[in-house]
């Protein structure tokens, strides 16, 4: 085996992104580290290319254990990696960038002429009819990308790992890069393939390994896989066995009464295709898909985050006016979005702070909310979220991650809004929190607040939602209510695919 990762694990602050991962891959192969977001390949390919240090497994390159300390050592070892923003500098020339730190000398002078000639050569093979003595930056981004690997295959030249390759390609572009993967696949480089589009998947790739949570859940031939069972190990049910779906909550009363927001074709070209979606008083509205299927951009567009360029939002009033987040949060809308460290909280202010901050920010700032009175307030949701803290002081950032989702959720019931939207709001927590988290959502709907809860997991969707929604491809595909909410519903809409659907 060309490379071989044995129980791999890293964690950080507590929170285990890798545990006991096995990974190994061959030469002359590609294959492909697939699952959703949060679910490891990051922290995986961080660890083999020396950006982040394991702390325990190995690591074992064509039989020799490696550690390697940074990109370059992992480099010099044989590992190279491309990522979707590729890693080059556009205002040098393409040689130049092809050679950087190790440029011909001639007299200690860099030789221009030898310069060129190397470039010339790293690029043969590639299918590119490009000047080499241009700005790197006068390509197109598949040139860039191509040209990126042109260099990590002549620096490292055993494992070349990309990373969403293809997210910003066209599909010319997409095949001018597939036809470079394969040829170097069948020289005898072993290829790791991140890519979150399942059809260039099932194309390129000889064997995928599938992550959910920091787990390795399976690595099969690609021949082997089918579309669904492939879903089914992304997001976390297995078609067989629906054990455990009993913990389902009744829906009665909730979906039938008269909605409390009403949405017709909402939609924006290239983000999501206009869709209808109704919020009934207390209902928790699940919204399912892979990652990229329009989920949080559902959510973005809901949120005013990105403008609606048709249709409407409207309560029991008439038409809401929502063209930002602050529209959003007047209209009595909250959005607690998936990335907790850039989005929801404030790292360094202390949980009273964030807290107290929402309030104040719903009540404005004209009248500032009396210490005595932030004191009580924070204590009383501290109390009643169970955030497991040494007092109100701490810093956010030194929170765990299901304690730092607890105060997400805080400053957001703090301000009391009727319709809130949670994305992934159990990611990268611990087994112990996100049961307190679906238990909180319970509540928090049992007093009235509606809830929009995007989720990879299949089994949060199924125990806390009253309603699911599908969607693929950017689109609304499918509604199940009630009784009809079972994994295997979700994982065949979300596995059919628009060709599959024509024919039927
Ligand atoms: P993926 O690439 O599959 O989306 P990642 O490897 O990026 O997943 O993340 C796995 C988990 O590790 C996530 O819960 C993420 O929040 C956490 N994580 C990754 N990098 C860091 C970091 N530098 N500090 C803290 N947590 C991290
Ligand atoms: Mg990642």
């Amino acid at each position: 085996m060309l490379l071989e990762i044995e129980s791999l694990t890293k964690t950080f602050l507590g929170m285990t992104a890798l545990d006991h991962v096995n990974f190994e891959l061959a030469a002359g192969e590609v294959h492909a580290l697939l699952g959703e977001n949060g679910a490891g390949k990051s922290t995986l390919i961080k660890c083999l290319t020396g950006a982040y240090h394991r702390d325990a497994g190995s690591i074992t390159l064509n039989g020799a254990q490696i550690s390697p300390r940074s990109t370059s050592e992992a480099q010099e070892l044989g590992i190279g990696t491309v990522y979707q923003e590729v890693n080059l500098l556009p205002n040098l020339t393409v040689a130049q960038n092809l050679t950087f730190g190790r440029e011909p000398r001639r007299f200690g002078v860099i030789d221009n002429r030898t310069m060129k000639i190397d470039a010339l050569k790293m690029l043969e093979g590639y299918g590119l009819d490009i000047d080499v003595s241009r700005d790197l930056g006068t390509y197109s981004v598949a040139v860039q990308q191509i040209i990126a690997i042109a260099r990590a295959v002549a620096l490292s030249g055993k494992v070349l790992i990309l990373d969403e390759p293809t997210a910003s390609l066209d599909t010319r572009e997409v095949r001018m890069l597939f036809d470079v993967v394969r040829r170097l696949r069948d020289e005898g480089l072993g290829i790791i393939f991140v890519s979150h589009f399942l059809d260039q998947v099932f194309e390129l790739t000889d064997r995928i390994t599938v992550l959910r949570n920091g787990r390795k859940i399976v690595t099969e031939k690609t021949a082997d896989l089918d579309r669904i069972r492939l879903i089914s190990h992304m997001l976390g049910r297995e078609l067989e066995g629906e054990e455990g779906e009993g913990a389902r909550r009744p829906t009665e009363g909730r979906v039938g009464a008269e909605p409390i927001l009403t949405m017709r074709g909402l939609g924006r070209k290239n983000m999501v295709e206009p869709f209808d979606l109704d919020i009934h008083k207390g209902e928790v509205v699940g919204l399912a898909g892979l990652l990229g299927s329009g989920r949080t951009e559902t959510a973005q567009l809901v949120f005013g985050v990105r403008h609606a360029q048709t249709g409407t939002i409207s309560d029991q009033n008439g038409p809401l006016k929502i063209t930002s987040p602050r529209d959003a949060i007047a209209a009595g809308f909250g959005f607690a979005p998936e990335d907790r460290k850039t989005d929801g909280i404030i790292a360094d202010l202390s949980i009273r702070e964030n807290i107290a901050l929402a309030m104040q920010a719903r009540r404005g700032w004209a009248r500032p909310i009396p210490r005595a009175e932030q004191d009580r307030i924070v204590a009383d949701y501290i109390e009643k979220l169970d955030i497991r803290t040494s007092g109100p002081e701490k810093p956010i950032g030194e929170l765990s991650g299901g304690n730092q989702q607890k105060v997400v959720l805080a400053r957001w019931l703090a301000m009391n809004p009727r319709f809130l939207i949670l994305d992934e709001p159990t990611r990268g927590i611990d087994v112990g929190a996100h049961a307190e988290i679906l238990h909180l959502i319970q509540e928090i709907t049992a007093e009235g607040m509606s809830i929009l809860v995007i989720s990879s997991e299949l089994d949060e969707l199924i125990a806390v939602a009253d309603r699911v929604i599908v969607v693929r491809d950017r689109a609304h595909v499918a509604e199940l209510v009630g009784e009809e909410i079972v994994s295997d519903n979700i994982v065949r809409a979300i596995a059919t695919s628009k060709k599959q659907e024509e024919v039927a």
